[in-house]
């Protein structure tokens, strides 16, 4: 089969390798569509958990083409959306509710291979069959999606929050869309470029231009500071700014994904006096269900937020473009 292939560090190669094989408990899925993720690009960059030579995506929708043994929840022509975070089920943290932080964690397309191939070989304990009302371009949004319910389920909404989110790319705007249906009243975006400061408008939100007038458009709009403020960039000097425009008893989400070595400075005094709450939000914990039942029941607009498709030989141009930032998601079509 054809299949992208990290074969080393910064190393993309786009080439025929052996079909994979199941065993027991697993499926081999034919990969329809697959998305591309910032997460690739650190795994290539070798700044990951992941061994070389992999295949990575971790994002697809696909049809279930072979069973294995003692497979029973599904069978070969099945649509299926693959969770691609493996859990043990009976570590500590499993037990415990916290199975994105299992101590025996694999993931596909991290730890062992992905979804940017013809066909993938997964546990079927990871397959959740899909509805046909759900399109290939959606399905390909759930595990992006799954992450961003885990961020609302770290935050406790009320109604008619105020919102402030810095960042309207793929994420920023599906945590826009997030927080609007837990019932948002106002959702302001702080985002550098024009084109996506345009498509959050028309998904509802206030979208204001990340330059020097920010502070002072931002206390126009909400003067007494926001309930929630997210930071979907992963830039550190967006990130130590991001609390100036928090209220008393607020929220702060670290949504974006920062460089594991970076760091910021902070004023504890600052989180002691305002009564603020600072949250992370890791991956997905079991939440493709509800993932699955936003899309089915129209409630995220996701097709909008495809810039690009690319066949999988022009993976490697792809990639290209997307870490030059040309691009919101980039989808690979594959069969
Ligand atoms: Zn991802
Ligand atoms: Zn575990």
């Amino acid at each position: 089969m054809k299949a992208v292939v990290f074969s080393q560090p910064e190393t993309v190669v786009v080439e025929q390798v052996a079909d994979p094989r199941c065993e027991p408990g697993e499926v081999i899925v034919q990969v329809k569509r697959a998305g591309i993720c910032g997460t690739d690009l650190h795994i290539l960059r070798n700044e990951y958990l992941s061994n070389f030579p992999l295949i990575p995506g971790h994002e697809f929708v696909g049809v279930v083409v072979e069973v294995g043994r003692e497979v029973l929840d599904v069978k070969p022509g099945d649509r299926v959306v693959v969770d691609p975070d493996l859990y043990c089920g009976h570590c500590f943290y499993c037990r415990n509710q916290q199975a994105n932080h299992c101590l025996n964690w694999q993931g596909i397309g991290v730890t062992r291979d992905g979804g940017f191939a013809e066909y993938v070989t997964v546990p079927v304990r990871a397959c959740y069959k899909l509805p046909e009302t759900i399109s290939d371009a959606q399905a390909t949004f759930i595990e992006p999606l799954a992450c961003v319910i885990h961020g609302l389920n770290r935050l406790r909404t009320h109604p008619a929050d105020e919102v402030l989110i810095f960042g309207a790319g793929p994420i920023g705007l599906l945590l826009l869309q997030a927080l609007q249906n837990s019932g948002a009243a106002k959702i302001v975006v702080v985002e550098k470029h024009a084109n996506r400061r345009a498509l959050a408008s028309q998904l509802g939100a206030v979208a204001i231009a990340a330059d020097e007038n920010q502070t002072a458009a931002l206390r126009e709009l909400v003067p007494y500071g926001f309930s929630i403020v997210v930071d979907a960039t992963g830039v550190p000097a967006v990130i130590e700014q991001a609390l100036n425009y928090l209220r008393p008893r607020g929220q702060y989400l670290q949504f974006g994904v920062a460089a594991t070595n970076a760091t910021i400075t902070w004023r504890p005094h600052d989180i002691f006096r305002n009564d603020w709450t600072i949250l992370g939000s890791y991956s997905q914990c079991l939440t493709f269900s509800a993932a699955i039942k936003w899309l089915e029941n129209n409630k995220i607009d996701v097709e909008s937020l495809v810039s690009h498709t690319f066949p999988l030989t022009e993976f490697p141009d792809a990639l290209q473009r997307f870490a030059r930032g040309e691009t919101l998601k980039v989808h690979l079509q594959i069969s």
